[in-house]
């Protein structure tokens, strides 16, 4: 199996590298821009593996794009290349509209010229993969979840450009056959997630004894999954996802934002107990503006219809994750320092 990753350097990427050629033994291509969200360091378990190579460019250069597809001669796309922070989306927008839908149109574009070419049964075989969120759904009231047929009605930029992404690759299904899944899932933490998100910020502003801002009185509710879990649903939705399905990812952990953040302090409590009193660190500061009350995602489909489950309850994935982040200095402390005098984001919601 020959896997393109795009994005394969951020996040939620090098979680999907690291288990696609660690795990499964496939040979996977990343393709990353290397913006400030990638980070080389995150993928040193892979380094060196045969199965494994990394190619620096922006989904955006058709050229460099259709060569990738003609070089590697891919059987699967996973496309999760993106900017994904949401108060970056409010202040610097055309970023967002650039990678997020100019580059996906782009992707899109060089995989179907190259799919158009591949021969039986390998066309009939290959996968798109497109990655996106449950933000595209817009905010929930107090009761109901997300479902695959929830109506799109994006609050931020971030979001109403990664809805736009949406559309695109699903009417490339539609209107020209393209192997396309389309996942949305809800948000992801666990190890090497970048500083400037509520999780890490919070651990490490804690660490650091310096305040921990939380948007608004931290009302708001989002639906946590483990990143290992989402990497694992990804291999899953694109190995056996419906063509032109969607499939809604989630771990059934909803938490308002100042429980998660009181979560955390408590953790830190058991683990670094001579720093302690981390809950008075706590500053809740103005509201993020349209900042959706509710995100929690119904997964049903996915768990009934693939198998997948996750293995991770948030409060398991929590205590690994911010054992992780006191064991790894390494990797953090020099995004930490790089980004220090750039106003990273508030509490709010982790994308
Ligand atoms: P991230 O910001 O950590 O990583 C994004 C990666 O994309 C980085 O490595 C960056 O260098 C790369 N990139 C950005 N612009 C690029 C370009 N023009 N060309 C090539 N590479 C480029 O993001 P993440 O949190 O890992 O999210 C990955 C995907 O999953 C995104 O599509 C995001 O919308 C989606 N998603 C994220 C979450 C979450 O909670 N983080 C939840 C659901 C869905």
């Amino acid at each position: 199996m020959r896997v393109i990753v795009t994005g394969g350097a951020g996040f939620i990427g090098s979680a999907l590298v690291r288990h696609l050629v660690l795990d499964k033994g496939y040979d996977v291509l990343n393709i990353d821009a290397l913006t400030y969200a990638g980070n080389l360091a995150s993928l040193t378990a892979v380094e060196g593996k045969s199965n494994y190579r990394f190619l620096k460019a922006d989904i955006c250069d058709r050229a460099a794009m259709t060569g990738a597809f003609a070089d590697f001669q891919p059987d699967r796309v996973m496309h999760l290349a993106a900017e994904s922070h949401v108060d970056r989306s409010i202040t610097g927008a055309a970023d967002f509209v650039q990678t997020n839908v100019i580059g996906t149109f782009t992707l899109l574009e060089a995989a179907r010229g190259y799919w158009a070419g591949l021969g039986e049964p390998r066309s009939s075989a290959f996968r798109f993969l497109h990655v996106s969120t449950d933000e595209v759904y817009g905010s929930l009231g107090a009761e109901g979840l997300f479902t695959e047929e929830t109506p799109y009605d994006p609050s931020s930029p971030y979001s109403a450009s990664k809805a736009s992404s949406d559309h695109l690759a699903k009417a490339w299904q539609r209107t020209y056959g393209l192997p396309v899944v389309v996942s949305n899932c809800s948000n992801n933490y666990g190890p090497f997630h970048f500083p400037e998100k509520l999780i890490p910020l919070t651990i490490l502003n804690a660490l650091h004894r310096e305040p921990l801002p939380v948007y608004g009185k931290g009302e708001n509710v989002r639906d946590w999954l483990f990143v290992e879990d989402h990497a694992r649903a990804l291999d899953v939705i694109a190995e056996r996802g419906r063509l032109g399905g969607t499939y809604n990812v989630g771990g059934r952990n909803e938490r308002r934002n100042i429980d998660v953040v009181n979560r955390i302090c408590d953790v830190l409590e058991e683990l670094r107990p001579a720093n302690s009193h981390y809950r008075d660190l706590i500053e809740f500061v103005t509201d993020r503006p349209g900042h959706d009350a509710r995100y929690a995602i119904d997964a049903t489909k996915l768990e009934q219809e693939l198998g997948w489950r996750a293995e991770e309850t948030f409060e398991t994935g929590i205590e690994k994750t911010v054992a992780w982040y006191l064991d790894n200095e390494w990797w953090w402390k020099p995004l930490r320092n790089a980004y220090k005098g750039e106003r990273l984001g508030l509490i709010g919601g982790s994308s």
